[in-house]
This record gives structure tokens, sequence and C-alpha cells, in this order.
């Protein structure tokens, strides 16, 4: 691949097979992590085989905060071509019940060219900031199942205080609105297709969480969305503090009332090592 690196709104306009741009990542995908039958996700993707989450190497947005700083700054892990991802593809499937690629969008060219190598049987979690360019989303459509988007910010001022960007709101309203095109789609508990919606709660930016569940509710309503209490301060991270129960429960409340769809993480969840569970239905 020799062209420059327009794949997301960073538009670095770099040739990746010479240096990286933002997301601090060459051309060829490269996989931090690989854990099969991993049970972490929301309730209606956990069942008993769990799914295959694979964990990229580097981020296109990189907020300050965090929790995986290592693997999203520090050009971790082994590369893949897209020949290698597809045969890693046809391997995996065998033993899960959901690819979940996390934090894909700045391999999307890599990964389209594996899809078009091999499209796997399970389905396909597409798990994202939703700082990404509809335009690539859509080559990418027919094989990704299910979106697992974070809306992070419904504030551009908030996104530029943390991730660094000033259109993160603007981009991502467009990113979740083509992606609501995906209707949802059960198997007895389990999406088989469709969209969630995460949102991560910040201490002292509950303004900002209002907003979210707002924009949602009069947006996207009767989708699912999942209220997440998991923040923990990093070393880099300049909010210095967990979230205290208040905060939770004003965006609780607020969700409780205007969202018909959903699940909350359990409170306790903030800890060093984040291992979420999801609770009590919205
Ligand atoms: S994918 Fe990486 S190099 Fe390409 S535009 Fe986005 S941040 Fe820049």
């Amino acid at each position: 691949m020799k062209e420059i690196c327009d794949i997301c709104p960073r538009h670095c306009k770099v040739n990746r097979n010479e240096k990286v741009g933002f997301c601090n990542e060459f051309n060829k995908i490269r996989i931090s992590k690989i854990i099969d039958h991993f049970k972490w996700e929301e309730p209606c993707l956990t069942n008993e085989k769990g799914v295959c989450a694979i964990f990229f190497s580097g981020c296109n947005l990189k907020c300050d905060y965090c929790q995986n700083y290592e693997i999203s700054c520090g050009q971790v892990g082994k590369e893949y071509t897209a020949e290698e991802f597809a045969e890693l593809l046809k391997e995996k499937e065998k033993d899960n019940s959901y690819f979940d690629f996390i934090t894909p969008t700045h391999f999307s060219k890599q990964i389209l060219s594996a899809f078009k190598i091999y499209q796997p049987k399970i389905p396909v979690i597409w798990n994202s900031s939703a700082y990404e360019e509809v335009e690539m989303l859509k080559q990418l459509n027919e094989f990704i199942d299910i979106y697992l988007l974070d809306l992070k910010y419904a504030d551009n001022l908030v996104g530029r205080k943390y991730s660094n960007c000033n259109d993160y709101f603007n981009k991502a309203r467009e990113v979740l609105s083509f992606a609501s095109k995906k209707m949802d789609v059960f198997e007895k508990d389990y999406l088989k297709q469709g969209l969630i919606i995460r949102h991560l709660v910040l201490p002292s930016e509950i303004e900002n969480s209002l907003k979210v569940i707002d924009y949602i509710a009069e947006n996207l309503p009767n989708r699912i969305v999942s209220v997440m209490s998991q923040f923990t301060p990093t070393p880099k991270s300049s909010i210095k503090r967990k979230l205290t129960p208040l905060e939770y429960k004003i965006v609780q409340n607020r969700a409780v009332k205007k969202i018909t769809k959903g699940y909350f993480q359990d409170f306790e969840s903030a800890k060093e090592t984040f291992i979420p569970k999801f609770l009590e239905e919205i």
C-alpha cells in the first residue's frame, strides 16, 4: 500500500510504508493481544463460547485517560499481512461466537483487504471510538455485523480537552447515524446484528454525559445503550480521581428517564484490573 493515509479524520497524509501518523502505526496490521473466549462485553454478546477479542495496536484518538495506553501508544505486538490476518480469522472462528475488533479504525483498509480474502462465518463486532470516516465504513459495512461504538463526548470542546481533536462530536454523530441503519437482530438472547452505543462517564464531566444521553434519546431512540463507570486514572491521565457514586447516579437517573434499552456497568468495575460487570438493564 503506497498511498498516503487518510483513513480517519486525522487525515495525516503520510505514507505508512515509511512513517507513522497520529495513530503511531505503519501499514501492516499490528495486534497486541488476542483473547479467546473473552466474556467481559455486554451480556447480549457474552454467551458460553465468548468472543475472540482482538486488540489492535495504536489508536487514532489516544485519549489522555486511556486505560490501554501501553497498547494505544506503544507500537507493541505482532504484525500481520492481510493474508495472514485472513488466516487468523479462519483459525479463530472455530472456537468463538464473535470476533471483537477492538480499536480497529486505523487499520480499516488493511482489514478490508483481509475480508476480501476471507469473510468470517461468525459475527464481526466493530468496537471503536466512532472517530472515523463514514466513507471508509461504507466499504466495510457488508463485513461488519455489530457496531459497538463509543459516544465519548457530545461537545467538541470536551473532545479537544481529552482527545486532541476539534471535531469528535461532528464525526461521531455521522458515524452513529450511519451505523444506526443496521437494525438489531437477536437470536435467543444474543445480538447477531445491530448497534450498541457505549458511553464512559468521566469524573467532573457529568454535563457532557447528560448531553450524550440527551443526544441519544433524541436522535437514536430505541437503540441499545451501555453506560460505563469503569474510569480509573492512569499516570498519564489529566483526571486524577475515580467517579463518585453520586456522579454516576446522576447520569443513571437521566438514562433511566430517557433511554429505553441497555445496560449500566456495575459501579465496582472501576478497578485497576479491568473486569467490567454489567448489573442491571436500563
Ligand atoms: S489512520 Fe493513522 S495515519 Fe491514517 S489518518 Fe488516521 S491517524 Fe493518520
